[in-house]
């Protein structure tokens, strides 16, 4: 195992900013996590997993302990009764797993096509969109607990899954390295079109609604919003949504439905957000003074999606933390909303 030193850390995440890990290390195995983990604590050295680096800010000044690269590749897949069952290493790329499952005609995370980063990463904030989330599917997981040493089975329940949140980035956030996840998909199971887009997609083309089309859909309605890694589109350089969509109170929401009449505005209503009684963050934002394509410096706001900040070339970590503080002055001024953010800050 090579313990490599001063390893820039802003290549190996989607945002591209932020300093270098003072020690780095790749693990492929079991057996190199245990060892990488010896070494942080041999050395006090605070330990950072990373995933593929799509959910994270990474401070100019970088981490100074130990990255630990989760890289444990494999997935095998096993057949119950039209369940099957898909054990995937922490370390496997997310939308490649997801195009294995569709290519064998399982059901189940079709919608999550095109979400970068690898499988450990997905359980952390319950990976959603267009009306699934990971939570629906993980059957269990296996993660090494910094803690006892110990390796740990986690069934879903223990997961502790909500919106965007699970155990291990809530109460028990930095104690467990996630080595491999169990998904249970729906043998020839039927995609899921939850999605108004979605359901638009079809109606315009016609095309029959295989887990392979929805599949190709939902990565093609994601390019057009800039949602996907796509080569040459700077306004991919993001961590994805930058806000999560505020749960509101019923009392907090008749607020806002009388600052927004005093203005002549309607808070537009989806029935996937009004069922958890959120609201959309990317109107909250647009409606603060921050449209699509808002910013001319190094930071800026997607041209594509509101709640996408983006790195237009050379930012630092720095700027994009004062950008976000900016939006949510200004969305908790106007709306009276905090707004709480998504990605992870590291260092
Ligand atoms: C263009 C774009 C679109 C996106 N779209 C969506 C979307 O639609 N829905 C959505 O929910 N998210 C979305 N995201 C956010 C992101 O892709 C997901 O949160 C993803 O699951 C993060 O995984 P990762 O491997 O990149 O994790 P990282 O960014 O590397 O890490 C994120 C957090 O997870 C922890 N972590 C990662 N792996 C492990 C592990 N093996 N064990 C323990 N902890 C671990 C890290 O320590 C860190 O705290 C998007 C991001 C981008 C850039």
């Amino acid at each position: 195992m090579l313990i490599q030193e001063n390893v820039a850390l802003a290549p190996l995440t989607t945002m591209g900013v932020g300093g270098p890990a003072r020690y780095f290390v790749e693990a492929t195995s079991t057996d190199e996590v245990r060892e990488a983990v010896r070494y942080a604590d041999a050395h006090r050295l605070p330990l950072f997993i990373l995933g593929g680096g799509s959910n994270l800010i990474v401070s100019d000044r970088g981490w100074p302990g130990l990255v630990l690269k989760m890289a444990i590749l494999g997935i095998n897949h096993r057949h119950g009764r039209g369940t099957a069952y898909f054990d995937a290493g922490a370390g496997e790329e997310w939308d490649g797993f997801v195009a294995a499952t569709v290519a064998h005609n399982c059901a189940g995370v079709e919608c999550l096509s095109g979400i970068p980063g690898s499988i450990g990463g997905t359980p952390v904030q319950n990976v959603g969109a267009y009306g699934q989330e990971v939570a629906e599917t993980i059957d269990s997981l296996v993660a090494l607990d910094l803690k006892s040493g110990e390796e740990q089975e986690f069934d879903k329940e223990d997961c502790g899954f909500a919106y965007r949140t699970s155990v291990f980035n809530t109460r028990q956030r930095g104690r467990y390295v996630i080595l491999r996840v169990t998904f249970a998909l729906k043998h020839d199971g039927e995609p899921k079109m939850a999605y108004r887009d979605l359901q638009k997609y079809f109606s315009n083309r016609g095309s029959a609604r295989t887990l392979a089309n929805v599949r190709e859909a939902v990565r093609q309605i994601r390019a057009s919003k800039s949602m996907l890694i796509t080569p040459g589109d700077e306004d991919a350089r993001s961590a994805g949504s930058f806000f999560k969509n505020p749960v509101v109170s019923a009392k907090q929401f008749e607020e806002l439905k009388r600052r927004a009449a005093s203005q002549n505005l309607a808070i537009p209503r989806y029935p996937a957000l009004d069922a958890q009684k959120k609201v959309p963050a990317a109107w909250l934002v647009e409606h603060s003074g921050f449209s699509k394509g808002y910013g001319n410096g190094a930071v800026g706001i997607s041209r594509k999606h509101a709640l996408a900040i983006v790195n237009r070339g050379r930012a630092t970590a720095a700027e994009i933390v004062a950008f976000s503080d900016e939006i949510r002055r200004r969305v908790q001024e106007s709306w009276g909303i905090q707004l709480e953010p998504e990605p992870v800050f590291v260092g």
